[in-house]
């Protein structure tokens, strides 16, 4: 069966087709032939991966799978939350945008640094006769923001998500090892249960 990933990154396409390329052929939108993507109007991660879901299924009639996903920091009442690819401008540099985060948190006590990476990940289903089904898998990763940048592997906030129980950033574990605690590890799994139940392979 296909199912069409709603993404145009090649990380994340690839990260799915790992869990989910034994039982699904996956392919992206743009192999669809789908280009542009919905905006990200919601306040939730659940509602933005399921506006970017719908959005492309309603193109294409097939079942169709989105992520949202972000970093949430307690200090700073949740944010940058939903806003993290667009927090200080969408085409900033990350190291612009660790480093601001590591100035709001200047002289914060390390309990008082808690955060999490967030991740929705939205299956939307188009039916003959009605409204189409939306599942929904959504997982974390806990941790704190760190004091300085470190680490060299993964992507955007990593370099500052402290893990207590490696002693060390998101950025310096491996990239297998991330995925097994990972927000999107976890919820691309879930997913997969969740899909092998509703079609039943
Ligand atoms: P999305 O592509 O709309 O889901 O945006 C997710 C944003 O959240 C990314 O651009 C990153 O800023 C942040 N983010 C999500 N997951 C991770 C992660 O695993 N490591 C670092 N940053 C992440």
């Amino acid at each position: 069966m296909k199912i069409i990933f709603a993404t145009k990154n090649e990380g994340k396409l690839r990260e799915i087709k790992a869990v989910l390329g034994e039982y699904f052929d996956i392919v992206s939108q743009s192999e669809a032939g789908i280009y542009d993507e919905a905006e990200e109007t919601g306040s939730t991660f659940e509602e933005n991966s399921a506006l970017k879901a719908l959005y492309v299924m309603k193109k294409t009639n097939s079942v169709v799978l989105a992520d949202d996903s972000g970093l949430e920091i307690d200090f700073l009442g949740g944010r940058p939350g939903v806003q993290s690819a667009r927090f200080l401008g969408h085409d900033t540099p990350y190291d612009i945008k660790n480093n601001e985060i590591l100035r709001m948190m200047k002289d914060v006590p390390e309990k008082q640094r808690t955060a999490r990476f967030v991740c929705c990940i939205s299956a939307a289903i188009p039916s003959e006769n009605g409204e189409p089904q939306v599942l929904k898998a959504k997982a974390v990763m806990e941790g704190i923001i760190g004091y300085k940048i470190a680490g060299q592997n993964g992507f955007g906030y990593d370099p500052i998500f402290y893990l207590p129980e490696y002693g060390c950033t998101s950025a310096e574990i491996s990239p297998e090892e991330k995925n097994s605690i990972s927000h999107r590890g976890k919820a691309l799994r879930q997913m997969k249960d969740i899909l092998l139940k509703r079609f039943e392979q």
